[in-house]
């Protein structure tokens, strides 16, 4: 059996990419997403493929996924971004930022000026100090030209708020069957995602590089590893970097839940602290299917603490949690739901 081949993906803005979780309102489009979804991912890149002739397996992968996509976040100077969680606060005055997860701390200076951060975007620096990154957008109203009577028409004056060109965003796509490799998923230069592509916005220069699965997630165990540390008691904690699933199960027959089993064994969930609940919509499984809308799902940066036994420094469950942060942690993943890392924001501690 071949190798599992996973494609990390860089993006680089070319013209203004509108993030939206809902359709143009009128004839304006606007920005509310910190980072681009899997879903919305996915759909570019299949739309893409097909525009370029190739059959794309669409109702097999509805069927049995084998394709996972990682949401994109910004990469600014090659540095990835991660949403805080709620515990990092930044002083509203001095901008000192602090983390401790386990009391309040104040800006010594300026009491009750602490806010929580939670949600925003934040990378760690050359010097191991955590930054926050901020977007720069384009707002711009423009004229469409009406190309029957080539004239303009009040109707289709449109703003729009976008993302600027340059910016950059990383993901990893995970193909365990090898279709995307089949598909000629190299060979694509450039991708029109988001809202609005029909006008011009969001298109986006690719940079796709092929690596092997099992290098990735050896390489990253051991960063893993390092992260949560020897100690017997540390817990393992996962920071949520897109809409989550809840934790147990519902009530109702709904089976839609984290799966967090590490070798076999289902682990307990300690505490969770939420920076919000959030709901997606807009994606279709196949073609065909009545485009979904899924509620309650836990929002990016929250925090999940996991009591592990002390079975988490075994090699092998390392190499499991590397290997969950490429294809998801729970069912949905190849839409791009259940996706948590390990990083060291989360344990407060040094950031270096
Ligand atoms: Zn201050």
């Amino acid at each position: 059996m071949s190798d599992v081949k996973v494609y990390e993906i860089e993006m680089e803005v070319r013209t203004p990419l509108v993030l939206s979780s809902y359709e143009a309102i009128g004839n304006v489009f606007s920005t509310d997403w910190k980072y681009i979804p899997g879903h919305v991912i996915r759909g570019a890149l299949f739309s893409q493929l097909m525009r370029e002739g190739k059959e794309v397996p669409i109702r097999e992968e509805a069927r049995d996924p084998t394709v996972f996509f990682q949401p994109a976040y910004p990469v600014l100077d090659g540095r990835e971004t991660i949403p805080a969680h709620p515990m990092i606060y930044k002083c509203k005055v001095c901008k000192k930022t602090v983390i401790n997860l386990e009391k309040f701390e104040e800006c010594e200076e300026h009491p009750f000026c602490m806010e929580s951060k939670g949600g925003s975007l934040v990378f760690i620096d050359e010097n191991g100090n955590l930054k926050f990154f901020e977007y720069e957008y384009v707002d711009l109203e423009s004229l469409g030209i009406n190309r029957v009577i080539k004239g303009r028409e009040l109707e289709m004056l449109y703003s729009f708020i976008g993302i600027s060109p340059n910016t950059k965003f990383k993901c990893r796509v995970t193909d365990v069957s090898g279709k995307l490799g089949e598909l000629g998923i190299k060979d694509l230069g450039e991708l029109k995602i988001g809202r609005g592509i029909s006008r011009g916005f969001g298109l986006v220069e690719l940079k796709i590089e092929e690596i092997e699965e099992s290098k990735l997630v050896e390489d990253r165990s051991r960063e893993i590893e390092k992260i949560i540390g020897k100690k017997e008691d540390n817990p393992l904690i996962l920071l949520v970097k897109s809409p989550t699933f809840n934790l147990s199960g519902s009530k109702f027959g709904l089976d839609w839940k984290l799966d967090l089993s590490l070798g076999g064994t289902e682990l307990k969930c300690e505490e969770v602290i939420l920076t919000g609940r959030t709901s997606i919509s807009g994606f279709s499984l196949a073609g065909g299917i009545p485009k979904a809308k899924l509620t309650n799902l836990i929002d990016i940066g929250s925090l999940l603490f996991f009591e592990t036994g002390g079975a988490i420094q075994e090699e092998e469950l390392m190499k499991e949690i590397a290997r969950k942060e490429l294809r998801g942690f729970g069912p949905y993943s190849q839409i791009g739901l259940n996706f948590l890392e390990v990083h060291p924001i989360a344990y407060g501690g040094d950031l270096q």
